[in-house]
């Protein structure tokens, strides 16, 4: 299978190491034709923009490069952060609007949209191990908070379902499919199971194979997300950064 885009890379403006100029140049290096820089949401603590309107920015700036880049498509979206039990997420749809793309997903060390947030959300994955039931009541909280900002916002892609915050697998991907949104491969963590992807495609979702690279020698690093795609048997066709 040959991927020619990755549509989640970090660049300064967040916590990535590069440039938006090295990640072009990364990206053509390694023969892609199309890359999102998808910067971390300002609620995200310690890695996120400085405030929403860095996003706005940071797609002035791209537009600036890409003219150097001619055979490069580059974009600008956001990876925002689920900071609301009701799917209430850090980039205000006035800004999502005028950016390329929008990655949606779920990070343990967010600040919380509300108290409620904080002490069932944040606190509640900090302790989900202690006992099954407790684990279970946070997999359909995460679930329930993540499929309402999937319903509410729309976004392209959600990030790594599952990384860090547990959540119900499938009935994320059949929300996904729902919206017409796809589902991350996420090359980068590589923490994603053959099974997990195989029930997920069984809801007909499309997926994403995504570096999520913080650095200029991760990008497009897509060998984890092939092998998976493979043993899972997903059709190209299946795949929105797949040439079929
Ligand atoms: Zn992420
Ligand atoms: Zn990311």
């Amino acid at each position: 299978m040959q991927l020619f885009a990755d549509y989640h890379l970090h660049s300064r403006y967040s916590d990535g190491r590069a440039t938006i100029r090295q990640l072009a140049e990364a990206a053509l290096a390694k023969g892609l034709e199309s890359i999102i820089i998808c910067d971390h949401g300002p609620n995200n603590i310690g890695v996120g923009v400085k405030s929403a309107g860095t996003f706005l920015e940071a797609k002035e700036e791209a537009q600036k490069i890409a003219r150097d880049f001619p055979e490069l498509e580059l974009k600008v979206g956001a990876e925002a952060n689920v900071i609301g039990l009701d799917g209430e997420i850090d980039v205000p749809e006035e800004v999502y609007r005028q950016l390329d793309w929008l990655v949606v997903g779920l990070h343990p060390y967010i600040r919380p949209a509300d108290l409620r947030t904080g002490w069932s959300y944040v606190l509640g994955n900090q302790f989900h191990t202690l006992t099954e039931a407790r684990r279970e009541k946070c997999i359909r909280r995460n679930t329930k908070a993540l499929c309402e900002a999937i319903r509410r916002h729309k976004p392209d892609v959600v990030a790594h379902p599952g990384l860090g915050v547990p959540v119900d697998i499938e009935e994320v991907a059949r929300v996904c499919t729902e919206t017409n949104t796809a589902f991350e491969i996420n090359t980068g963590h590589r923490y994603q199971q053959v099974i997990d992807i195989i029930r997920a495609a069984n809801t007909g979702v499309k997926f994403a194979v995504n570096s999520d690279a913080h650095f200029t020698d991760t990008v497009g690093d897509f060998a984890y997300g092939i092998a998976l795609l493979q043993q899972a048997k997903i059709p190209p066709e299946q795949v929105i950064n797949a040439r079929h």
